[in-house]
């Protein structure tokens, strides 16, 4: 199998780990983990999202900690936005790339916003036409790709039709998610190697939920077909709003650990990503679904049998 020799790991807990958390991290604390992600090599960090306080409180302070985090030179820090309002806090705590996220299932985007995908997309378009105008990069994600809780597969044609709309408004980074973790590895190879040949201009980035244990696997069928930028979460957080209890994101620590023995590179100080997982799941106070946490890296064997 052919895998890229480099791939790009973006951070993605300060947002989609902790918003599922029941502990509310302080500010400081949200700080920290972002600095200390940066610093074991995060090229690209979600740092939180400007929805409405009501809607995710644990997000409520996104402004803040946009505010008083170090920022590092030629790191992508990007936040979720759901409208115009949202992009417009962004811009003001000085975030230069906004993400926005439409469900490929209609069944989910209905459940979920009330509209269609294809309004759903429609209705960023302000939010698109504001984000050029104010030198604001933007990335789009489309959820529930491979897999919907009501609907069951995502046909491709469905995906095909929401990234079209979403390059019609001007996304050229498309991010596909597979938030309730039904994804195999069989369907991210013949889902990505078609959307590529189809949309050769875009950016892609896969957004993997190891709630069935397929998370990693999905990643190796993925960069098989050439993608070569994953999200993944510190300690493994994040769970699934279908499935209360289930295993969250990717752990960046696992996929981190699985691309170096590969021989693939990340960017990353294994050891300083490992650091970050233990100090996450000290600040939220419970053991999260990290191989790497428990059961130490394969050179850690090898160095205690010697
Ligand atoms: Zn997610």
């Amino acid at each position: 199998m052919n895998f890229p020799d480099r791939v790009v790991i973006c951070e993605v807990g300060p947002r989609d780990g902790l918003q599922n958390e029941k502990v509310v991290l302080t500010v400081p604390q949200k700080v920290e983990l972002i600095e200390r992600s940066v610093e074991a090599g995060a090229k690209v960090i979600e740092i939180g999202s400007f929805v409405h306080p009501k809607a995710v409180p644990q997000m409520a302070d996104t402004d803040e900690v946009a505010r008083l985090m170090k920022r590092a030179d030629g790191v992508e820090y990007r936040a979720l936005v759901m409208n115009l309002r949202g992009l417009e806090r962004a811009e003001a705590a000085g975030i230069r790339k906004a993400k926005f996220t439409v469900s490929a299932s209609l069944s989910h985007s209905l459940s979920n916003h009330n509209k269609t995908p294809e309004q759903a997309v429609r209705d960023f378009a302000d939010c698109a036409e504001y984000a050029a105008g104010h030198g604001i990069e933007l990335s789009g994600a489309v959820s529930t790709a491979f897999g919907c809780p009501f609907e069951g597969r995502v046909p491709l044609d469905q995906v095909m039709n929401v990234i079209a709309r979403f390059r019609e408004i001007g996304v050229r980074e498309l991010s596909l998610s597979d938030t309730t973790g039904m994804a195999n590895p069989a369907q991210v190879f013949e889902y990505t190697v078609k959307v590529r040949k189809e949309f050769p201009d875009m950016t892609w980035v896969l957004h993997f939920h190891n709630t069935r244990g397929m998370g990693l696997a999905n990643v190796v069928a993925g960069m098989a077909a050439g993608i070569d930028r994953y999200d993944a979460c510190f300690a493994g957080l994040g769970g699934c709003p279908f499935a209360p209890g289930a295993t969250g994101n990717i752990a960046t620590e696992d996929l981190t650990h699985m691309c170096h023995e590969m021989g693939i590179r990340t960017g990353y100080d294994l050891d300083a990503v490992i650091a970050v997982g233990r100090t996450v799941q000290q600040f939220v106070g419970h053991d999260t679904v990290s191989f790497i946490l428990k059961a130490g890296k394969c050179t850690d064997i090898i160095a205690a049998n010697k």
